[in-house]
């Protein structure tokens, strides 16, 4: 198919566009840089462009002859929404409304979208499953919540093919170390505590060490990256009209802060020194997916499901991009 990919540039949408490529489908990626890099993606077409510029998209749509839209290009921190929230319902919520009446206008019927366990706010049973309620508890999960139900109705009264996806936490690295997660500033468990290993920061601040889960710290369910470019085209290729899906992707299996550290130290060979802080506002203690819907609607399993070889590749990444795209 010749595939839009809105936000291509950034962590998922990078590895995603790799993968579409090298399936043999036709690739644009449009971006406005203003998270992602340039040099993430060096395949397909790419156009700078604004996601709330409906006549660009819709120029970009006939242009390309495009079949299917992939959008990736959500804000996506917490706090930051927190603070800035008319930031996020305007690049969450009304800028993808411009895209998804570009495409209305254009004929334009699939579309697969990012969504997020943010939805889920503080869920009361672990593992998650998507019949579990969606009660978010900060501006971000709102406006990703708020998304998806325009994509419903669309998929609905339009006949949209709808798939949203619903990550856990995105982890690693394109095995090849090519390219990995760069997020200026960086705010991710992950990354942060690599950098500690590369000697960039002097240590790792684990936010919270009271929660009741058996080591004190925070559980969640980090899935690699590939894994969740792997499931994103065979949503793709499973949308028709009216086609309304929405999917949890995680490995089914939960990592506290203290043991990601600790894979961290086993694949780096770095002590990475630790300090306890305060919880960090709006962290649930546990976030675990059931993703076997999506293994059974998609054929999907996750590749990646011991954490030291998604820890490996992102280590593998981080070393040889000590300053991300920069480097
Ligand atoms: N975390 C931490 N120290 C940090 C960054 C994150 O202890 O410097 C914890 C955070 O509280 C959460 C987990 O690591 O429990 C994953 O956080 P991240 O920001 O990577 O992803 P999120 O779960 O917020 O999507």
């Amino acid at each position: 198919m010749k595939v839009l990919v809105i936000g291509g540039a950034g962590y998922v949408g990078s590895h995603t566009v790799r993968k579409l490529v090298r399936s043999g489908h036709e690739v644009v990626v449009y971006d406005n840089l203003s998270r992602g890099h340039r040099p993430s993606v060096p395949e397909g077409i790419f156009v700078k462009g604004e996601l709330s510029d409906r006549e660009a998209l819709q120029r970009v749509l006939v242009q390309y002859g495009i079949d299917a839209v992939m959008h990736f290009a959500a804000f996506a921190l917490v706090g930051e929404s927190v603070a800035q929230p008319a930031m996020y319902y305007q690049n969450n919520v009304s800028a993808p409304l411009e895209l998804l009446e570009a495409m209305r206008a254009e004929k334009v019927w699939r579309i697969v979208f990012s969504s997020t366990t943010a939805t889920y706010g503080q869920p009361e049973t672990i593992p998650i499953a998507e019949s579990t309620p969606q009660f978010p508890i900060n501006p971000y999960g709102f406006t990703k919540l708020v998304f998806e139900h325009a994509l419903s109705d669309y998929a609905h009264a339009y006949g949209f093919g709808c798939a949203a996806l619903r990550y856990f936490n995105a982890a690693g690295a394109s095995p090849d170390g090519d390219i990995g997660e760069d997020h200026d500033p960086e705010s991710h468990l992950i990354p942060l505590v690599l950098q500690t290993a590369l000697g960039q920061r002097e240590r790792i601040g684990i936010f919270g060490g009271d929660y009741p889960t058996p080591d004190g710290t925070c559980i969640r369910d980090y899935i690699h990256v590939d894994d969740l470019a792997d499931a994103h085209l065979k949503a793709l290729d499973l949308l028709e009209p009216s086609s309304n899906l929405q999917l949890n992707l995680g490995t089914g299996s939960g990592q506290s802060v203290k043991q990601i550290i600790e894979a961290c130290r086993r694949i780096t060979g770095h002590p990475i020194p630790t300090t306890i802080e305060q919880r960090r506002p709006g962290d649930p203690a546990e976030l675990v997916a059931d993703s076997s819907l999506a293994q059974r609607v998609l054929g999907w399993t996750p590749r990646y499901t011991d954490i030291n070889d998604i820890v490996a590749t992102a280590w593998q990444w981080h070393r040889s991009h000590p300053r991300g795209y920069a480097s």
